[in-house]
């Protein structure tokens, strides 16, 4: 009787919306949810009215083993009575754990399905869902969504089915032996009932702050004990404020805590009071009612184990409503996320991109980046109300177009929208108006699979799974041997480094791939890239500086990787633009100069001016490349 009080209780906490209206559509997608399921509900549900007709059996039982001993009836009676009862307990306890293992199936299959589903569909999202969403929002939404759809799942139909069936045969049963106690033990009932309801409000509230705080305190934490974030704290940090804040809401969350427990046990407390009072009033009136001869002794005790067993269903029962709305509650939140329309889509007929060399080709490309209601979810921000205004246009009509093989240098002060032009080609974001082709077909007609296969990025930050070197790399081609990804390393100028770490390829990098330096990290993501054997290479180069040895390595690896590819790079050395087949100076959003370093010298424009500004009185020489790209980096020629 007490854990199905406390699971009535939990549930009354639990339920977040209360008044809710009985969203239909949810239900029906539930249905939808459960259908696969449908032969492990039948069985769950014979069973649960199997239990509950044994459970009525034992009571009334008893009672005529009571009567047999009063009237002096027959000792194999007798015997035969209590040998049923045993029986009855021992097949009561196997079908307790059948039905115990098919509700945790039927849950856990739930869970299995709605996981697998979320984790699917958000996987699909766009690049611009994941730059708003909050990350720790979004696992929460998968880990305790879902759970909490489980949970309340299995216990309202194992509670609502087993217990409503029990619940009407024990009445039914008793209502029989003697109306007048049944009706006088019920009575009792509201005593325990409204106090109840009134303290599950009040708890749930507080349950619903701890829930919040909680969240806040796991949020802070992901975020200030992450590495970049830690060390800004170091940096700029007011650790014992910090900390203070911490402290606070941890001591609300340990006062939440205290004060539920004892509530809690006031809870169960008053329970079995209100249930023992019923108890005394049954033997007390049934006793009399037995003296006098109206009712017969076996039934005064068939009557109170009936009682005993009443109240758990009948309580249980009470908070169901409440059970059936947190069901729907994190049903919806589920349901939320799996509505959200990936905005990149794959076409059913998605195209294949040609076999060799390919061009890259930017038609009058005009694009703005969506608004936040169109790829995100308020409550995955952890904001009110999401923007719903249209981003301003960033690029306004970009042309252009790489032959197969050259490289196309992108330069162009902070915000002029080169990472943005990046960012279209493997398309992270769709054009608004406009086309991007890859080997002449736009690359919203290719198969992502293609696209995936054709173009690859080398960003600032490499960034590296919390795994091995060589998991890491086979990130980029699964199917790789180790010879391969050596090969890669080495042509990466990465094979000395990885040789000298403590496993080799085994070795662990730290989350994101902390214990490699920039540039070890960039050129992890080149390694990726000769791996994954991609045409089309888009460069964001560093901005850092790196160390001499460093540059030289990372330099040698691009040389590697930019060879007989395709290339966009968002230059910023100088050595890069000098070589480059075409330089495009990008400003707010336009083409503003293109040609190549010595024509754009010539034509004394806007490169001339950058160009100019940085290097005043000093031409650069072959040799001063390395010495010019950091001043270049460090006046942000190019940043
Ligand atoms: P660059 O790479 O030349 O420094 P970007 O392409 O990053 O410039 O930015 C171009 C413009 O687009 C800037 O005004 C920037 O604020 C805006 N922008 C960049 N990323 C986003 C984003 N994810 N959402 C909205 N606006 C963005």
């Amino acid at each position: 009787m007490e854990t199905t009080a406390w699971t009535q209780l939990h549930s009354v906490m639990n339920a977040e919306q209360e008044r809710r209206p009985l969203a239909r559509a949810t239900l029906r997608r539930i249905g939808a949810f459960a259908r696969p399921h449908r032969a492990r509900i039948t069985r769950f549900v014979v069973l649960g009215v199997l239990t509950a007709l044994l459970a009525v059996a034992t009571p009334v039982l008893a009672g005529l083993v009571v009567d047999a001993i009063v009237t002096g009836g027959d000792a194999g009676n007798v015997v035969c009575l209590a040998l049923l009862i045993a029986l009855i307990a021992v097949v009561e306890a196997v079908l307790g754990v059948l039905g115990r293992r098919l509700s945790a199936a039927l849950g856990e299959g739930l869970i299995l399905d709605l996981r697998t589903a979320v984790f699917d569909h958000v996987q699909r999202m766009p690049v611009a869902f994941f730059t708003r969403t909050r990350t720790g929002a979004l696992v929460s939404r998968l880990n305790n969504d879902v759970i909490g759809a489980q949970r309340a799942f299995s216990n309202t139909l194992s509670g609502v089915v087993s217990n409503l069936v029990t619940l009407v045969l024990t009445l039914a049963v008793m209502l029989t032996l003697s109306w007048q106690i049944t009706l006088l033990a019920l009575v009792l009932l509201p005593v325990f009932v409204i106090p109840a309801r009134h303290m599950g409000s009040r708890m749930a509230r507080m349950q619903r702050e701890a829930a919040t705080l909680n969240a806040a305190m796991g949020t802070r934490m992901t975020e200030r004990f992450s590495a970049p974030g830690a060390t800004l704290v170091k940096l700029f940090g007011r650790p014992e404020q910090e900390s203070e804040e911490f402290a606070a809401r941890a001591r609300r969350v340990a006062e939440i805590g205290v004060r539920t427990a004892t509530a809690q046990s006031v809870f169960i407390t008053a329970l079995t009071l209100v249930s023992a009072l019923a108890l005394a009033l049954v033997y007390g009136l049934g006793g009399w009612f037995a003296l006098r001869g109206t009712l017969k002794p076996g039934d005064v005790v068939a009557l109170a184990l009936l009682l005993t067993r009443m109240y758990a269903p009948l309580t249980a029962l009470a908070g169901a409503r409440v059970e059936v709305m947190s069901a729907l509650v994190s049903f919806e939140r589920v349901f939320e996320v799996l509505d959200l329309k990936p905005l990149i889509a794959e076409k059913p007929d998605a195209k294949k991109v040609p076999d060799g060399p390919v061009a890259v080709e930017f038609d009058d490309v005009r694009f703005g980046y969506p608004a936040a209601d169109k790829v995100s979810l308020a409550s995955l921000e952890e904001v009110a109300a999401l923007d719903t205004r249209g981003g301003d246009e960033v690029l306004h009509g970009i042309s252009f177009r790489a032959e197969p093989g050259q490289t196309i240098a992108l330069v162009g002060s902070s915000g002029a929208g080169k990472s943005t032009v990046a960012g279209l080609l493997p398309r992270l974001y769709d054009v608004d108006e406009g086309a991007v082709r890859v080997g002449g077909v736009d690359v919203r007609d290719l198969s992502a699979e293609s696209l995936r296969g054709t173009v690859g990025m080398v960003t600032q930050d490499g960034h590296l799974f919390h795994d091995t070197v060589g998991a890491n790399l086979l990130l980029a081609r699964p199917t790789a041997t180790e010879e391969e990804l050596w090969d890669a390393l080495r042509r990466s100028r990465l094979d000395d480094l990885v040789r000298s770490l403590p496993d080799g390829l085994d070795t662990v990098v730290g989350e994101r791939g902390y214990r490699l330096s920039g540039g070890e990290r960039q050129r992890m993501t080149i390694a990726r890239l000769l791996l994954a054997r991609q045409r089309v290479v888009i460069l964001d180069e560093a901005t850092a500086h790196l160390d001499n040895t460093s540059e030289a390595a990372v330099q040698g690896a691009l040389t590697e990787a930019l060879a007989g590819r395709t290339a966009v790079v968002i230059a910023h050395r100088l050595s890069t633009v000098r070589s480059a087949d075409l330089i495009l100076v990008v400003e707010a959003g336009r083409i503003v100069e293109r040609g190549t370093h010595d024509e754009l010298l010539a034509a004394d424009g806007r490169y001339a001016e950058l160009y100019r500004t940085q290097f005043e009185g000093r031409e650069s020489t072959p040799q001063d490349h390395t010495k010019n790209d950091s001043i270049i980096a460090s006046l942000g020629f190019a940043s």
